[in-house]
């Protein structure tokens, strides 16, 4: 069994590292639990898979040691991870830095990496779901690892955990990592959901469920801004999603763990300044000056957000016509509707479910590893991907950390088994 490298997790980290270690010589072995590998691969972007960003600013990624992250990322970075694609035979379309396979199909980069794999004769095992891992002296009196399934007993010089979070309701989802962790006393930090969609207080959500809308999301804690994106909002019966709040909902979620104030400020028209605001809405009550003021809306505001905004603005009046106030109320309502309109402001209470969310944060601590992957306590055990505390935005930051660390993983743990 010299040089045999047990990785355990067949997603885009697991992969990654078995391919690397089989590259450099090792014997490897691929435990999976499911029937087949890499299905939260095919679920990224929309099934179009957004692997890597070209834009990469490793400052990006969050976690208790961002430094650590950011060296893992150099040993192996976007053009690298480009570059290995190409060779297994992928095409590749670059959407302002964001980068996806050609074919705009997920399931072409895990067909890959699974071709690269059979040449590579790594053994595949799925529905084989880790239960147990431990370390014991072979006859020969040398130390191995025994990794336990609910059928099997493999052993191997080293391995390799890469079974990523309980994120998404992607089956195969788990927090197996946890277990083996705490079997070893190794530290981790607990999961928390990541680019998730969050809950608002109110009762206005379920009238506004379905809208999707270009707007800006600032998110204030405690009254100070910590983060802002824009993007396609998405309003939900319980609150709000889409890639703008994605973005940052890492920090609401943790925030709100924290039980401070969390709100967020929703911009409805970001690329219109108050003032370019305000005159659009003096033009259209100059124009049709007997329209209602929810009438004035229309063809501006999204149908459902109408009554929301009237209803703030206006007492709920939404058939008061515009003729009717004076000169005075139209210029303070003006000015209120614009300022409204780029700062509605809504209470965070939390976040959706795990089973929504597209990533974890959370994982084994970078104060137990060493740049290697490898356990700092437990030597020859490895760890990659999600199962690690490094998480990053959209935009393919969350699979350039599988691929950086699975590659980092996969090639150490080769090398160590020779040793
Ligand atoms: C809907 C969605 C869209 C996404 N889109 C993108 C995107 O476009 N770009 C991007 O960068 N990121 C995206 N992500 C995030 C990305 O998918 C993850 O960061 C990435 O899959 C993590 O890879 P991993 O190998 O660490 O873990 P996983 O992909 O979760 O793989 C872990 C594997 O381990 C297996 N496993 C778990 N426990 C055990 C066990 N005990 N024994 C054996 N096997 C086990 C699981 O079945 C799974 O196959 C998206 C995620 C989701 C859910």
């Amino acid at each position: 069994m010299a040089d045999s490298v047990l990785v355990v997790g067949g997603g885009p980290s697991g992969l990654m590292a078995a391919i690397t270690a089989a590259r450099v010589g090792a014997k490897v072995t691929v435990l999976e639990a499911n029937e087949k590998p890499g299905r939260k691969l095919l679920a990224t972007g929309n099934g179009k898979c957004n692997l890597t960003n070209m834009r990469m600013d490793p400052s990006v990624y969050r976690g208790n040691d961002t430094k650590f992250i950011q060296k893992v990322i150099a040993h192996y970075d976007q053009e690298q991870v480009l570059a290995f694609f190409s060779e297994i035979g992928l095409a590749t379309i670059n959407k302002a830095g964001w980068i996806y396979p050609r074919t705009e199909q997920a399931s072409s980069v895990l067909d890959l990496l699974l071709m690269e794999a059979t040449d590579l004769k790594i053994k595949i095992k799925t529905k084989e779901k880790v239960e147990k891992i431990y370390k014991e002296l072979t006859p020969e009196g040398k130390s191995a690892f025994v990794v336990k399934t609910g059928t099997w007993q493999y052993i191997a010089d080293t391995v390799v955990i890469a079974c990523g979070s309980p994120a998404s309701s992607v089956r195969g989802a788990s927090d197996d990592v946890n277990a083996f962790a705490d079997f070893f006393q190794i530290r981790r930090e607990e999961f928390l959901p990541a680019l998730v969609p969050l809950k608002v207080k109110g009762d206005f959500t379920g009238k506004w469920a379905g809208i999707r809308t270009h707007a800006s999301v600032t998110l204030v804690v405690n009254g100070k801004k910590i983060a802002k994106d824009t993007g396609e909002l998405q309003l939900t019966e319980y609150g709000i999603s889409g890639i703008p709040v994605f973005q940052i909902s890492r920090f609401a979620v943790h925030a709100c763990r924290e039980k401070s104030l969390v709100e967020a400020v929703l911009n409805f028209f970001p690329e219109w300044t108050e003032e370019e605001l305000r005159d659009e809405l003096a033009t259209r009550v100059e124009n049709r000056p007997d329209k209602s003021l929810s009438q004035m809306l229309v063809g501006l505001l999204p149908d459902k957000l109408i009554p929301i905004f009237i209803a703030q603005l206006s007492g709920g009046q939404s058939g008061a016509g515009t003729r009717n106030l004076s000169a005075g109320q139209l210029s303070d309502w003006l000015t209120r509707a614009a300022y409204r309109l780029r700062h509605f402001k809504v209470k965070i209470t939390g976040a959706a479910s795990l089973g929504q969310a597209q990533i974890c944060s959370g994982g084994i601590l970078a104060e137990e590893l060493k740049e290697s992957m490898e356990s700092k306590s437990i030597s020859g055990l490895f760890f990659c991907g999600e199962s690690v505390d490094a998480d990053g935005p959209c935009g393919g930051y969350n699979l350039q950390w599988a691929w950086s660390s699975g590659y980092t993983a996969g090639i150490s743990a080769a090398y160590k088994g020779r040793c």
